[in-house]
């Protein structure tokens, strides 16, 4: 490590579709110093990307922790697809961006939004190391096992469909914490990373590597989300076009925004849908089993997958908020040597901590992710190595 004394701070920049959330870290102490986010992008007085990075450059400096300060180290940007050009977090230069312009086409909602936030980011402060760091690039250690779909290779190859995955960053972040807070080297511990949030991903970690997740060529594949399907018959599609008069556009929307728990009961918010399912409501309890179903599978598929688990973790949203769904996917699951103890899931934290029985064989944690330290962590590591 060679960094400056004096140039400690990080900031992060998670520039999405439709907000921009910000975190100022201090490195030296781990200290966050500033935090925040601008939201409804295009909806109402921040009228795009531009002005939001704008507005979190005025709030910084409101705060006397303006980006033209000199303590500023580097800036870390979260780029939500990497496609298999970008495995590790990469300082951005003229030719990166223009790499990360080429894999518009496999996120067109997320990378336009991420590259707008580097490229005002680099006008603010072009003295700046900058730094991309990838949802994609935790899964890239995936055996071609995982990666592949079982199509024509040729045509596959050609467009780029295989199975990348999505929330790396969180799944890093996750399954090193779980490591942690088990008191065991991470080299020696085998992970299932529940990331259940809006979107929702599963990882199959083995000694801090992944070696599968549910999310595939783009963030619609695997568990039931907010509003999306999640897995489906592909020839469902077909048949919505030829049947249905469905356009390609229509059914991308149907599966991406319409669908998930939203579709199955009209409300994509686990809060709302515990709340309705304790008044009996039939298509909230439907929404809340299909969810389960499909987690308990993906738990059982990835259980067979690393052979031995030594933990399962729940995050983001609704894994660290919702003690119902954290004990309906691992009820019953005692012959898989793994025991929930009640009380514990029960009770509310805002820390890593184990809701298992003292005696069960599989740890189960809960544990917050933090995608913006993790970013500012590969971050720091990259422009002071
Ligand atoms: P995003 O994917 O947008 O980052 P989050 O990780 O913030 O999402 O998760 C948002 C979701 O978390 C909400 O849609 C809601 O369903 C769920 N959630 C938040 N708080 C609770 C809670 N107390 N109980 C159940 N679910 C919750």
């Amino acid at each position: 490590m060679n960094h400056s004394p004096d140039r400690t701070r990080v900031l992060v920049v998670n520039s999405g579709s439709s907000s921009v959330k910000y975190q100022l870290l201090d490195m030296a102490d781990g200290n966050r110093l500033a935090a925040g986010l601008v939201e409804r992008i295009g909806e109402g007085p921040v009228a795009d990307h531009t002005a939001a990075l704008k507005q979190v450059a005025d709030e910084l400096s409101a705060q006397g922790l303006g980006i033209d300060s000199p303590a500023l180290a580097a800036v870390g940007h979260r780029v939500v697809h990497g496609g298999t050009r970008f495995t590790e977090p990469t300082l951005i230069t003229d030719e990166v961006l223009a790499e990360i312009e080429k894999l518009v086409p496999l996120a067109p909602l997320h990378n336009p939004a991420n590259i707008t936030g580097i490229k005002v980011a680099r006008q603010l402060r072009p003295d700046l190391p900058q730094v991309a760091v990838f949802d994609t690039a935790f899964h890239s250690t995936m055996p071609e096992a995982a990666a592949r779909y079982a199509i024509d290779t040729d045509t596959a190859d050609r467009y780029g469909v295989r199975r990348y995955g999505f929330h790396g960053t969180s799944h890093a972040y996750v399954s090193k914490a779980v490591a942690e807070l088990l008191g065991k080297d991470l080299a020696e511990t085998h992970t299932i990373v529940l990331h259940l949030g809006n979107g929702a991903s599963a990882s199959a970690v083995a000694g801090g590597v992944c070696v599968d997740t549910s999310m595939g060529l783009t963030p619609l594949e695997g568990l039931v989300m907010g509003t999306r399907s999640g897995d489906i018959d592909p020839a469902a599609i077909f048949h919505l076009a030829r049947v249905g008069g469905m356009s390609v556009d229509e059914i991308d929307t149907l599966l991406n925004k319409r669908s998930g728990l939203l579709g199955l009961c009209g409300d994509n918010d686990m809060r709302e849908i515990g709340r309705r399912m304790g008044e009996g409501d039939q298509d909230a309890q439907l929404a809340f089993d299909v969810y389960i179903h499909r987690l308990r599978k993906y738990v059982g598929a990835y259980t067979a997958v690393l052979g031995r688990v030594d933990a399962i973790a729940f995050t983001a949203g609704v894994g660290e908020n919702s003690a119902a769904v954290r004990e309906a996917t691992l009820r019953g699951l005692a012959v898989l040597g793994v025991e929930v103890d009640t009380v514990r899931n029960a009770l509310r934290g805002t820390s890593a901590r184990l809701i298992s029985t003292e005696n069960s064989p599989v740890a189960v944690a809960v544990v917050p992710t933090d995608e913006e330290r993790e970013i500012a962590t590969q971050t720091y590591r990259l422009v002071g190595a």
